[in-house]
Formats: C-alpha cells, structure tokens, sequence
C-alpha cells in the first residue's frame, strides 16, 4: 500500500484489471450521471441562449483560400480546446493563464469554436454545475461550465484540486510554495488530462471527438500522449489533432520513474516518458528546493520520467511564445533545458508572440491614471502621469530627468541583480532617476528596501505586489527596463509599449521579437546566464545612457509614438494562431513556409536581429538590430504567421469575400444525447511501467554536463547538494529525503536513504516533481549572487 498525499490507494485486483484491459485501451472511465433535465443544464441553456443573443456572429477572411485544395473547407470553424492547468482571470500564476485567457477570446472573434478546460481550484461565481460526472481513474469528476465573450470555460471539478488549493487560488496551485511541488501533482494532473478529453464528448455542448486539442506546458502533457497511445490506438478521436504549446521549457514535469505507477497510463506509453538526467533530487513538499541544492553534478543520471517530454514526442505541432525563444529551446541544452535535441527529433517548434490584455492594460480607460490618455495624446498624458509618479515616489518631479523604471519578480531571471549592480553607475548619469517595484526573494528585497535612502532624490525602490503602482509607473516612466537573462514573451515590455514607455531590453526571448532597437526600444544585449557579470551591468549602464541621450530629443518623441501606436492585442497572434491550426487541421503541408516558420528548420523574422544581437553583444557593443518591418502596428512574430504566408500568396489577399460563422457558442450536439451513458471511453491502465534496465550515462537523452553546475538558465537542473553517494548526514526530514531519495543512479541503484528517512523519502518517490525555483536559492548579500534560482524554476510553475 502507497501513501500519496493524504490518499491510499492500494495495488489490487481492480488495477489488475485496470491493466488487462490496457491492451484493449478502453474502460475505466465511465459516466456515472448524465442528467440533462437537471437544473443546471436547463440554467446553462438558458445562459448559452442569452450569450447567443448577445453575440453577434463573426466574421472571418478565408485566409487559406490561396493554397490549393483547401479553398472549400477553411471556411469551416475549427473547434478547439485547449487544456491547462491555468486560465486568467479565473486562475493565474503567469504568462499560461494569461494565454489561455486571452487567446480563445480572439479565436473566436476570428469565428472559431473554443473551449478551455482547466481545474476548478475555488468555487467561481460564474460556473454553473454541469451536472455531468464522469469516473477517471476510479474518481468522479464533475463539470462546472461558464461561457465567456463566446469562449465555453470548463472546469474539472475534483477535491484534488479545489481541496488541495481552495482559498489559495492563483499562487498555489502546485504546491504550498516555489520549489516543493504536492506529491500527487501525478495523479492531480492525469486525472484533469483524462477528464479533459472525456469533457469534449461527455459535455452536451461539447464539440466531440473531431477536435484540434492545444494542451500547455507539462500539466496537460498527457493529453496528446493519451490521445497517440490510447485513444487513437483504439480508433477513437481518430481525426482529433493535437497541439503542445510550450510557455517555459524550464517547467518539465520531471519526476522519479516510480511516479508512472499511479498515473494509469498504458505501459506502451513508458518510453516516451523515459528520461534521466544528473540531478539526485526532484522538488516537491517532501523534498523542496533548499539553498544548498547548489553542489555541483556528481556525474551520475537519475532515472526519471518527464512530462513534457511525452508530450513533446506526441503532438501533432509545437507552439512556443515566441519565434526567438523557439529558437533559443531548440538550439542547445541549455537554452531547452535538455529538451532541445528532443524538439529537433519533431522537426522544430513554431514560435508566436503573445498578445496582451489591453482592456486591463489600456492607458485610455486606466483608473490609476488622473489624465488617461491615447496615442494623440501621449505626450501630455505620459507628462502627467510622470509628474505623479514621481510625486508619489518622493522624487523630485522634473519633468527632464530620464526615469527608468522596473516591475517584477525580484529574481535573478528578471536581472534585478544586475540593476542593483549597476545603480551606482546608472545614477551617475546626469539627471537619471530609478524606480523598482517587485517582490521576490528576500536578499533582493532587502536590497530593494534600501534604496531609496541610499540614493535619496534619485532612485527609490517599493517591496509590494501593487497594481496601482505598476499601473503608475508603466504610464509614468520613460523608459522600462527588462533585463532578464531570459524571457519566453514577456508582458512587461509589451504593457510598457502599450503606454508609450520606451523599454530597455536584454537580448534574449520574445524581448528580441517585440522590441526593435532605436524604433520601438533599446537592447543592451544577451546577458550571462551563469553568474553576476560585471560586463553585463556595464551593458546596462551603456544602453540606459543611450536612452538618455536619446530623451528629450525629436527621436524619443518618434520611438514613443512607435510603440503607442503598435496593435500588441491578441488580435494579430490570434491570426497566426488560426494560420498554424488550419493548417494541422486541414493538412496542408506547405512544406518551404512551415519550415520558415519553424525553428530548427528555418530562420526566423527574428532572426536576423537575433543575430545581430549576438554578435554585438558578445562584445557588449552598441547593437544594431536590422528593421525590417514598419513600425508601428506590426511585430516581426506576425509576419511569419502561416496564414499570413498564405495571403500573400494571393488568393485572400485578392479579396475572397468573408464568410459568416456560425454563432459562437454553438458547438455540434453531443454524439449520443446527454441522457445516454456514452460507452466509448477509454483509458489508460493502471500498467506499471515494464521494469527497464537502469540507464547508463551513455544512454541518457541529455548529459549532465551540458549544463553548467551554476547555469542561470532553468532548469533542468536542480543541483542537488548532497549527492546520494557522498551525502553528509541529513540535516532535517526535507533534505535527507532529498539525499536518500528515490533516485536511480547510472548502475540502477537508488542512492542510500539516511537511516529514519526512508518513510519521507518513499513518498517523494511515488508523485515527485521538480518544484519550482525561486525559494530559497539566493546568498544574496551586498554582491547578488545568481543562484541556481532561474534555472531551477523547474517543473511546475512559480507558486508566487
Ligand atoms: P512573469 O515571468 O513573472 O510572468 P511577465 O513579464 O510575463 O513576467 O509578467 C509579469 C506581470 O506581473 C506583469 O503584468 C507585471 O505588471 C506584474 N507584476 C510583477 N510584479 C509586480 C508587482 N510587484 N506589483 C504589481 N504587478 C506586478
């Protein structure tokens, strides 16, 4: 008998059972209750009725109609689902739920039918019981359901999720804090990936089995892996299609190869998960991410499984936020945390840069804002709202000192070492002012505290999570400083474009594909990822002189108005988006544009200035990015879209005439009335993985060494300090689980666990995962030190 969180599940006949039928890759889950003349289906056909009334039907462009062949089916809405672990405003720890919040929205206005499927963390006052429940995995699931500006919001209901973070909702929904993941996250999360593609045909609204599912990041991994291994083995959903869309590859799902037990996935399915790497510890309530886990690799692999793997090596097509990045996570193990050569085997991700919300962030409508403003009147808007800023920051308000402002998490990833290193230097330029605003980890907090009596009148710093100061000071500022190490997309600089705020950027992520140097920002160039660098911080100081120079001058005026004037809405990647989709959907193998689009196969829009960057920066020189595109209203992600492409090929662009959609919201009726048990379900099997012999070093997908001991960069590696083999004698219960865990070295054998901790280690082994990094890692003092923080942020996401 195993002991899972507070749960008990025992190996028994049933999974035995479970297992038999494995091969068959039906049953198992089954539907309990279909009621459709419940209350709550009659309350949600009255509430589609008045979402049906209020939305009018889009309208779309025939934007494949160049491309031979498909003329007559793109047309045709796609239905799409996408499932994740988070969807904003609902549920929120970062740019995933922003992505699943925002996007449907515009895919729909676009006239397809969407739905997202995420766990019901708390009781939202808008979802209304669907009535539907369903058994996966010998649990009952339920479905609450909301709709939304035309986006169907499913929620999987289960104590696994609203129990375990109920009245923590938006920063705990991985585990109790960054760096100690839940030790069910396995089960918590394959049970949500079954019940989620159970939803499309369970629901009565549901668009069935002919479908294109977008899962993202680890989380909902396992729904294009349950798709290839189960479902479509078996004949079912056999036209859906299915999608990964990777928002940070630093979050993997890594865990001990004991935890696939319990996730009842068919034993088939085991190699795609199969994965070692150098690290004797994964992150999770029992075995959480300690300062110590610094010590360099001891040479050994660990045999794991890992998520995101799986899931990459199932998909019908990778997405990643941006073209830079996908180049970036495609290129080395260091920049894919290990998945990289995993990604070229698929042929390349696709990169497309995220839009923003712009009704929470829009300088017209901003209630912190005394004069709000548009781009006709940004000038005197930004004046205004820079004399405030600098009033309510206690610095002296003059209008012609250039202040440059940063918002976010005080972590290494997000540079703010880097700006602290560099303050004095920067506030010896004539005139500059300097104002942080974050939270973070506690050295870096400190510091921030201190500043501003330690540059009184010319810098100040504010430790607190303050959406009326953010607001404030990215209306307020002249120039906004991302210097991150690195960056998938980045809001901060799209929110700081959006107000007319000049942003100041590193070379790296989707920062290169949204900032153009001299026309819409400045960049100071990729920065070191292992350590403080002092050249980095003189970068600093050089691009924030430049930018000073630049204030007050006709050209800053020009580079103001060039990002004001920008369309950084979901509208645009929205279009690319549908360009990708259609594509996977209908088939179309435009082979010469996909690859372009497609890092791996092909230069990106970004590419050239990616270059550029590169090259200049290596020397921490002035960086000369080619412009290609006109500015504004356009980034260079937009013109890779591959139905962009295929517009200019002609046909679209030649006035094909828009088609009407059908009303959104109206998906095709169920297959089988809601009242009928559907019997066509699958699943997995409780299957224990076949044992494999142990892995070798040379067997193992990535080795250890290719990512340094101290690499800035996520990661894949949580350094562990007390390598089983040489553990010194644990210290508490967390670390000596840690040392004696569950680990496999390269010889299959699991290191030794301290006497007394082999309870606490045990648990670990059954559901870890690498926990998120921006704990404890920091030595912080006078001189940062760039810990192992920004590449452990690890497998789950940042619980902030
Ligand atoms: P992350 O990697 O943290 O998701 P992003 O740049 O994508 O970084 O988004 C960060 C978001 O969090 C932005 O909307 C930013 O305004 C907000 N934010 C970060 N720190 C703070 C803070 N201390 N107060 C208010 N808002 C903050």
């Amino acid at each position: 008998m195993q002991t899972i969180g507070n749960r008990i599940t025992a190996p028994s006949r049933q999974a035995d059972q479970r297992m038999a039928v494995a091969s068959t890759g039906r049953l198992s889950v089954r539907p309990i209750v279909v009621n459709a003349s419940a209350f709550g289906v009659r309350k949600a056909a009255n509430q589609l009725l008045r979402e049906l009334r209020r939305t009018r039907p889009a309208t779309r462009k025939v934007s494949c109609a160049a491309v031979p062949g498909v003329q007559s089916t793109t047309a045709t809405p796609l239905d799409i689902v996408f499932v994740a672990a988070e969807v904003a405003p609902w549920s929120k720890t970062g740019g995933l739920g922003d992505v699943t919040g925002g996007l449907p929205i515009e895919l729909v206005k676009r006239g397809h039918r969407v739905m997202t499927i995420a766990p019901r963390y708390d009781q939202y006052a808008d979802a209304w019981d669907t009535s539907v429940v369903i058994d996966v995995m010998g649990e009952k699931v339920r479905f609450f359901h909301s709709i939304k500006e035309g986006v169907h919001r499913v929620w999987v209901d289960h104590p696994w999720f609203l129990a375990k973070v109920w009245g923590k909702t938006g920063s705990k929904l991985y585990g109790p804090r960054s760096g100690a993941d839940f030790l069910d996250n396995n089960r918590r999360f394959s049970l949500f990936c079954k019940a989620a593609i159970e939803a499309v045909r369970a629901l009565p609204f549901g668009p069935g089995e002919e479908c294109i599912f977008v899962a993202n990041d680890w989380h909902s991994s396992l729904v294009p892996v349950m798709l290839k291994e189960v479902y479509q083995a078996s004949g079912q959903f056999s036209r859906a299609k299915s999608v990964l869309a990777i928002h940070n590859i630093a979050f993997q799902g890594r865990m001990w190869e004991d935890a696939f037990a319990d996730m009842q996935m068919p034993p088939s399915a085991f190699d795609k998960f199969q994965f070692s790497d150098g690290y004797p510890k994964v992150y999770t309530e029992a075995t959480p991410m300690e300062e110590e886990d610094l010590a360099p690799l001891t040479g050994r692999t660990y045999r794991k499984i890992n998520w995101l793997k799986a899931g990459i090596l199932s998909a019908d097509k990778l997405i990643t936020v941006s073209p830079n990045y996908a180049a970036e996570i495609s290129a080395d193990p260091a920049g894919g945390v290990e998945l990289d050569d995993v990604i070229r085997s698929r042929g390349g991700i696709e990169g497309i840069v995220n839009g923003m919300d712009i009704e929470e962030w829009n300088p017209k409508t901003d209630k912190y804002l005394a004069l709000p403003y548009d781009q006709n009147t940004v000038y005197a808007g930004k004046a205004a709202a820079k004399e405030a800023l600098q009033a309510e920051l206690g610095l002296p308000v003059d209008p012609t000192a250039p202040l440059f402002a940063f918002i976010g998490r005080l972590e290494e990833q997000k540079g703010v070492d880097i700006i602290l290193a560099a303050l004095p230097k920067l506030l010896a330029v004539p005139k500059v002012q300097v104002a942080i605003l974050g939270t973070g980890k506690a050295a870096y907090e400190k510091m921030v505290n201190a500043i501003g009596l330690k540059y009184s009148g010319k810098a100040m710093g504010v430790v607190k999570f303050s959406a009326p100061l953010a607001h404030m000071l990215t209306a307020g500022a002249d120039f906004m400083l991302v210097p991150s190490r690195f960056e998938p997309c980045g809001l901060i600089q799209l929110h700081a474009m959006h107000y007319g705020t000049v942003p100041v950027v590193a070379s790296t992520g989707g920062l290169v594909d949204t900032v153009k140097e001299g026309v819409t920002g400045f960049h100071m160039g990729a920065l070191n990822t292992e350590r403080l660098d002092e050249a980095d911080a003189e970068a600093l100081v050089a691009t924030c002189r430049r930018a000073a120079e630049v204030f007050a001058t006709p050209k800053y005026a020009d580079m103001v108005y060039n990002c004001i004037s920008q369309d950084l809405s979901w509208a645009r990647p929205a279009q690319k988006w549908e360009g990708v989709l259609e594509e996977l959907w209908h088939g179309v193998s435009n082979g010469a544009s996909v690859a372009s689009g497609v890092n791996g196969a092909g230069a990106s829009a970004g590419a050239g200035a990616s270059d550029a960057i590169a090259a200049a920066t290596a020397k921490k020189t002035e960086v000369r990015v080619p412009v290609q595109e006109k500015i504004p209203g356009d980034f260079p992600a937009v013109a890779r879209s591959s139905n962009v492409r295929r517009a200019e090929t002609g046909a679209a662009a030649a006035g094909a005439a828009p088609v009407t959609a059908p009303p959104m919201g109206a998906w095709r009726a169920p297959a089988a009335p809601a009242v009928t048990p559907y019997t066509a379900v699958t699943t997995p099997t409780t299957a224990p993985p076949t044992p494999k012999p142990a892995v070798t070093p040379a067997a193992a997908p990535a080795a250890p060494t290719a990512v340094p001991a101290t690499a800035i960069r996520p990661a894949a590696r949580p350094a562990v300090a007390r390598p089983a083999e040489t553990a010194a004698p644990a210290t508490n219960g967390a670390s000596a689980a840690a040392a004696g865990g569950n680990g496999v070295s390269a010889d299959g054998v699991k290191p030794p666990a301290a006497a007394g901790v082999a309870a606490a280690a045990k648990p670990a082994a059954a559901a870890s995962e690498n926990g998120t990094g921006d704990g404890a890692a920091a030595t912080a003092p006078s001189v940062p030190q760039v810990s192992s923080s920004v590449r452990s942020l690890a497998s789950s996401r940042k619980a902030a």
